[in-house]
């Protein structure tokens, strides 16, 4: 009789948490599939009417985010030398606030992808299987289309990590049961301020990543949701 009453009671509590959209952090982390998201938006050259040929990464942003205790834990950050067309347009310039200065000098590609982002995975012991990691995104375009494409240039394969992410608009879809069109539509509907400046890789990275620790706070289990096949 007492054990029902507490099952009754325990679930009429969960009940209204869940009405409330006031899941505990403890009670929505209990169910996290993996134990860490890395948020990664990348910026690429661009022009008003058509894009450059081939479009080239110029920042490389990831933030890693503890699925338990929702910190950001960890920043890999990096501007990027284009190979074939290093001039940026002043269209670029001004949608993503990256000047030609940030850029000229700095890695390319193949050294950011060979070295310097394995090597940071390596450091944060993301490379361990026993630390299970989701890269989480804003729409597909970035893992899906902007890096394998250059990597096809490049005649290189993206290492496996990369061929399977979230689209975080179909995660505020289970959450909100509506579509967005983009980033700052999230922050509007979840009552997110934003921060810093739209287009810049790492202001767009902290701004998905506040987005997903909200949704996290409410509720959702962070899952993948598209797979590329090598
Ligand atoms: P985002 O992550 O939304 O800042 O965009 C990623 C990249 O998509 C940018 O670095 C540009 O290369 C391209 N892009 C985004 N918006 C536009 C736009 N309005 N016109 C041309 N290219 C764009
Ligand atoms: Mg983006
Ligand atoms: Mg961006």
């Amino acid at each position: 009789m007492k054990v029902q009453f507490q099952i009754a009671h325990q679930c009429c509590k969960i009940h209204t948490r869940k009405v409330l959209g006031l899941y505990n952090r403890e009670m929505a982390n209990k169910k996290q599939l993996f134990k860490y998201l890395l948020v990664l938006d990348f910026e690429a050259t661009c022009d008003n009417k058509h894009q450059p040929v081939p479009q080239e990464i110029i920042e490389f942003p990831v933030i890693k985010i503890n699925t338990t205790t929702l910190e950001s834990e960890a920043i890999f950050h990096t501007y990027v030398e284009p190979d074939v067309n290093p001039k940026l347009s002043p269209f670029c310039t001004e949608l993503t606030g990256i000047r030609q200065s940030q850029i000229d000098g700095q890695p390319h590609l193949t050294e950011v992808l060979d070295k310097m982002f394995p090597a940071w995975m390596e450091q944060h012991g993301l490379l361990d299987p026993e630390n299970s990691s989701l890269f989480v995104t804003c729409g597909d375009w970035d893992l899906k289309t902007m890096l394998p494409s250059q990597c096809s240039y490049l005649k290189k394969q993206p290492a496996d990590y990369f061929h399977k992410w979230c689209n975080i608009k179909k995660a505020f879809c289970d959450v909100t049961s509506k579509y967005p069109r983009g980033m700052m539509e999230m922050l509007t509907v979840l009552g997110i301020p934003h921060t810093g400046r739209h287009h810049s890789g790492i202001d767009d990275c902290t701004n998905i990543g506040n987005i997903a620790k909200e949704l996290i706070r409410r509720g959702h289990v962070f899952k993948q949701t598209y797979y590329r096949h090598p």
